[in-house]
């Protein structure tokens, strides 16, 4: 029987009207029985619902910025299709479900969940272009809805797959369909078994990508990105990069889990518990070889990899009792980080003090200050970033130990990581 492969295309890969071009000569050169096509909202489409989110929030006029979304979309569909296209009303409609769902109140309890609903239009709308642009173009491919595929609980804007429901649904829904046509759905998105709509966590439709692959047991997932692979460093960030061929599943979770941006964190785990190979390639030259993650333990990184996260807090829990910190204080703290779903990227604890990085997100730090404040002394810095830097030698400890700005560091045998001013 033919296994499925699975292609995940981002925001930047279907950014504008010669991007979706390109997309469609990407799979046209490479079409072939049973392909899932996973893909994510236009460009920068998700941090503008954020912000139209955030306006509405606040009680400012969010509806010029809907209407900016709205012009920018049907500008592309003016470049893919002819006036009378069925695709302009389609995208006209899902403007207005929008703006209708954005008159609902929002609050702070119902934060997440309306997030969520509106985040996943980026998706929505960005699938139902590029099918139609497909089938126009006689790439004949069926239309998916991602919620019928990744079932997930309620924890809104980062929820959990109930994987067993998700295989279910992927089987049922896909495994006919892909006999006759490619499928195409969203990223990021799925639903609770009560028809909420979910997201992943940003940048999550890797993680789709993953999930997807894995409950169809396919033979290959590929992420199309806009780097010729992994590269040992962020080639915006730093010149001279180098690109790895092969990586090990592990040496990736790894990278991934320092915030390697190149996939999500999530993506690994799944795929290597059936290995099921990770092709990273490039949709500005597919052609090229690409990156394969995939088991291979001999593989040997010795060249340093460095991976930044921005938007990072460093808090600084002080004891107020001259006692010393102990187990109790770091369960405390832990306890409370877990209740508030916050993960530590970095920690170091001092006689009296414990300091946490952690990655900022809405509400969550003030909460954090709010529940320990009675407690502790609590300091912090907002605005920051995590370098890591694993395998390093001589020239990256030179490179980003004990310069100006840093706030934290520390140093392992394999892996150095700084808390620093941008
Ligand atoms: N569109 C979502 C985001 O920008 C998901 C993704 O791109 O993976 O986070
Ligand atoms: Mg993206």
């Amino acid at each position: 029987m033919t296994k499925a492969i699975v292609y995940k295309f981002g925001g930047a890969s279907v950014k504008d009207a010669s991007a979706i071009k390109n997309l469609h000569r990407v799979l046209l050169n490479r079409l072939q029985r049973k392909m899932v096509i996973v893909i994510s909202a236009m460009g920068k489409t998700t941090n503008f619902l954020e912000e139209i989110l955030r306006f509405k929030f606040v009680e400012k006029d969010y509806y010029s910025n809907c209407a900016i979304l709205r012009k920018n979309h049907l500008a592309i569909c003016s470049e893919l299709f002819e006036e009378q296209n069925p695709i302009f009303s389609i995208v006209e409609n899902l403007f207005l479900q929008l703006e209708r769902d954005l008159e609902q109140p929002l609050n702070r309890g119902n934060y997440d969940q309306y997030y969520d609903r509106i985040v996943s239009y980026g998706e929505m709308l960005s699938t139902k272009i590029i099918h139609a642009y497909l089938c126009k173009e006689n790439f004949f491919c069926i239309w998916q809805d991602a919620r019928e595929l990744i079932a997930t609980d309620e924890s809104f804007r980062s929820a959990k797959v109930d994987w067993s429901l998700t295989a279910k649904q992927c089987k049922k829904q896909l495994e006919e369909k892909l006999k006759k046509f490619p499928v195409i759905t969203q990223g990021f998105m799925g639903a609770s078994p009560a028809g909420k709509c979910t997201t992943l966590g940003r940048e999550g439709s890797d993680f789709s990508a993953a999930i997807i692959a894995y409950s169809l047991k396919a033979k290959s997932v590929t992420i199309w990105k806009d780097v010729p692979g992994v590269l040992n460093a962020d080639p915006k960030r730093f010149p001279d990069t180098i690109k790895f061929e092969r990586i090990d599943y592990k040496e990736a979770a790894e990278m991934t889990y320092y915030g390697a941006s190149v996939i999500h964190p999530k993506t690994i785990k799944p795929l290597a518990n059936l290995k099921i190979p990770l092709n990273v390639c490039s949709f500005v030259e597919p052609e090229g070889k690409g990156t394969i993650i995939g088991t291979f333990p001999d593989e040997r990184h010795v060249i340093p990899t460095i991976v930044v996260k921005d938007r990072q807090v460093l808090v600084t829990f002080e004891v107020t009792d001259f006692t010393f910190i102990n187990e109790s204080h770091m369960h405390h703290v832990y306890a409370e980080l877990e209740r508030l779903r916050l993960g530590v990227n970095m920690l170091q604890t001092s006689a009296i003090s414990i300091s946490i990085c952690l990655n900022e997100e809405m509400f969550k730090l003030e909460q954090l200050l709010e529940e320990m404040g009675s407690y502790f002394k609590i300091k912090y810095n907002d605005g920051l970033q995590l370098i890591t830097v694993k395998n390093y030698d001589e020239a990256s400890k030179k490179q980003f130990l004990n310069r100006e700005g840093v706030l934290m560091e520390q140093t392992t045998r394999s892996t150095i990581q700084v808390v620093c001013r941008p």
